[in-house]
């Protein structure tokens, strides 16, 4: 399912709220596309991906990651400067409440940098390989984007792991990814999860096993 056609904002961040970005996505005519998309069937960006190459499996540990791909230019950032961090308890930074001081909203172009402008903050970065990097928080963890020296005709991209978009915006629908990349690198048994799923294993409503959920099938 692609996004709305309708101008959009897309929040997310890390788990202990240290990291909090914002996509600005316009409406769709003014989108660029993705440069190596069907002429007759152009690709607006961002787009919504599931990805089945190596590199990101292992970066993210995911078995399946998915990416929200966005031009870096429409994306922002806030950032809790180490010097003032506080650590909020855990439960406060779930809900989005954390009251750590961020920094102003600053384009994240500036920020998502081999050589950011400030380093008072923790997001952080690996050169997973040649001019390739991964960003995470420091403090807890969460794997955040992807970078990369974009080829001749691309705009410069933030890859924002899914994953980590606000629980009501993932409710919504709008996010669901709407293609496969990297097929030809995958794992066989995950390309049939995410394609047929394996509908014929127990499902528990949370991690008691006496319990179980049967399914109602629409068709
Ligand atoms: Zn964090």
């Amino acid at each position: 399912m692609p996004l709305p056609d309708e101008a959009l904002s897309i929040d997310g961040g890390c788990n202990c709220g240290a990291i909090r970005y914002r996509v600005a996505i316009p409406v769709l005519a003014d989108r660029s596309l993705h440069p190596l998309s069907p002429a007759k069937t152009p690709v607006s960006l961002p787009f919504l991906v599931l990805d089945h190459c190596n590199d990101c499996r292992r970066a993210t540990g995911s078995l399946l990651p998915a990416w929200l791909c966005a031009p870096i230019n429409i994306c922002s950032v806030s950032l809790v400067p180490a010097s003032l961090a506080t650590l909020a308890s855990k439960a406060a930074a779930r809900q989005g409440q954390s009251d750590e001081q961020h920094s102003l909203w600053t384009s994240a172009a500036d920020v998502f940098s081999p050589t950011p402008a400030s380093a008072d903050h923790f997001l952080a970065s690996f050169e997973s390989s040649n001019e390739r990097w991964r960003w995470f928080c420091s403090r807890c963890g969460t794997s955040i984007a992807y970078t990369a020296v974009m080829p001749e005709g691309f705009p410069d991209m933030l890859d924002i792991a899914l994953g980590s978009v606000q629980r009501s915006q993932l409710d919504s629908h709008a996010l669901i990814p709407e293609r496969h990349l990297w097929w030809d690198y995958g794992i066989d048994w995950i390309r049939g999860l995410a394609t047929e799923g394996y509908g014929s294993l127990p499902i528990h409503p949370d991690y008691r096993l006496a319990d179980t959920v049967t399914l109602e099938r629409s068709d």
